[in-house]
C-alpha cells in the first residue's frame, strides 16, 4: 500500500560531513555536520573565535578543510575523495564553477570603487562569465529594485552610506543567481542605525525562498528569520535546532550562558 512506502524526502542543498580543519597546529572545525535545505536560512551563533566564519568559507573553499567533506547539490566542495581515501584538490575551473553557484557577502563590502552601482553588479555575470550585458543588466536593475536602490544605480560606492553599500553587495551576489547565499556578520561594520535597513533586505529574500547561512551575532534576528540556527564554540558544533528550540529550550550549558548575555 502507498501509505507504507515512506514519503520522499528531498537530499539537502548542502552536507556538511564531519569537516575538521586547521590552521598550522590549532584545529579550528572539529568533526562539524550539518546540513542546509533548499529555502532554509541556517544561522550560525557562538563566541568570537569558535569557527563561524571559518566554516562558512569552507563551503565556498575560500578556505580548503583536511577532514571530512562538503557537498553542494551532490558535488563534493573543492576536495575529491579517491577510490583509496586519499584526497585531492579539484581543479581550478571546477572550483571556480562552484563558487559561481555560491554567493558570498562580507563584513566589508568589498565594493569596486571605480565602478558605479550597476557597474558593480553586471561586472562578473558579463567578463568572468561571459553573460550578455542586456539580460544581465536587466536582472541587475530588478535586484537593485528589490534591495530598495534602483535609484542609485549611477552612484559610486563612495558615494553611498555602509548601510546602502552592503545592500548593494548583497544585489550584486545575487545578479550571479546562486543556488547559496553565504552572509558573513554582514551588519558588524555598520553603525547601529544601518543595520535595520540591511536586516529588512535580508528577511525578504528568506520571504522569498533564498537558501542562506549566516553568521552573525544579531539574535533577535537570527531567531526571527532562520529554519534553524546551530551554536558552535571551539571549532565544534554544540547544538542545532530550531529558532524556538535553540532560544527557548538550550540544552547545552555551555549554549545557555551564551544566552544569559543577550538577555
Ligand atoms: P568566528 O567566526 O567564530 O569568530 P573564526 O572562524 O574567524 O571564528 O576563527 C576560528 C579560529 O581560527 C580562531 O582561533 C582564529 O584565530 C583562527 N583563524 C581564522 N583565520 C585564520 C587564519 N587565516 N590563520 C590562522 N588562524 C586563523
Amino acid at each position: 500500500m502507498s501509505d507504507l512506502i515512506p514519503p520522499a524526502t528531498p537530499a539537502p542543498l548542502v552536507v556538511i560531513d564531519r569537516v575538521g580543519k586547521s590552521f598550522g597546529p590549532v584545529e579550528v572545525l572539529k568533526e562539524v555536520s550539518l546540513t542546509v535545505a533548499a529555502g532554509d536560512v541556517l544561522s550560525l551563533i557562538g563566541p568570537s573565535g569558535s569557527g563561524k566564519t571559518t566554516l562558512l568559507r569552507c563551503v565556498n573553499y575560500l578556505e580548503t578543510y583536511e577532514r571530512g567533506l562538503i557537498t553542494i547539490a551532490g558535488e563534493s566542495v573543492g576536495i575529491e575523495q579517491l577510490p583509496d581515501g586519499r584526497r585531492r584538490r579539484k581543479s581550478d575551473r571546477q572550483i571556480a564553477a562552484l563558487r559561481a553557484q555560491v554567493g558570498m557577502v562580507f563584513q566589508h563590502y568589498n565594493l569596486f570603487p571605480h565602478l558605479d552601482v550597476l557597474e558593480n553588479l553586471t561586472v562578473a555575470p558579463c567578463r568572468v562569465h561571459g553573460e550578455a550585458l542586456g539580460p544581465v543588466r536587466e536582472r541587475a536593475l530588478a535586484l537593485l529594485e528589490r534591495v530598495g536602490l534602483a535609484d542609485k544605480r549611477h552612484r559610486y560606492p563612495s558615494e553611498l552610506s555602509g548601510g546602502q553599500q552592503q545592500r548593494v553587495a548583497i544585489a550584486r551576489a545575487l545578479t550571479m543567481q546562486p543556488r547559496l547565499l553565504l552572509l558573513d556578520e554582514v551588519t558588524s561594520a555598520l553603525d547601529p542605525e544601518l543595520v535595520g535597513e540591511v536586516l529588512d533586505v535580508i528577511t525578504s529574500l528568506a520571504a522569498d525562498g533564498i537558501t542562506m547561512m549566516i553568521v552573525t551575532h544579531e539574535m533577535a534576528f537570527a531567531r526571527e528569520v532562520s529554519t534553524s540556527v546551530a551554536f558552535m564554540a571551539e571549532g565544534r558544533l554544540i547544538e542545532n535546532g530550531t529558532p524556538e528550540a535553540i532560544f527557548e529550550a538550550p540544552h547545552h550549558e555551555r549554549l545557555r550562558s551564551f544566552m544569559q548575555r543577550y538577555r
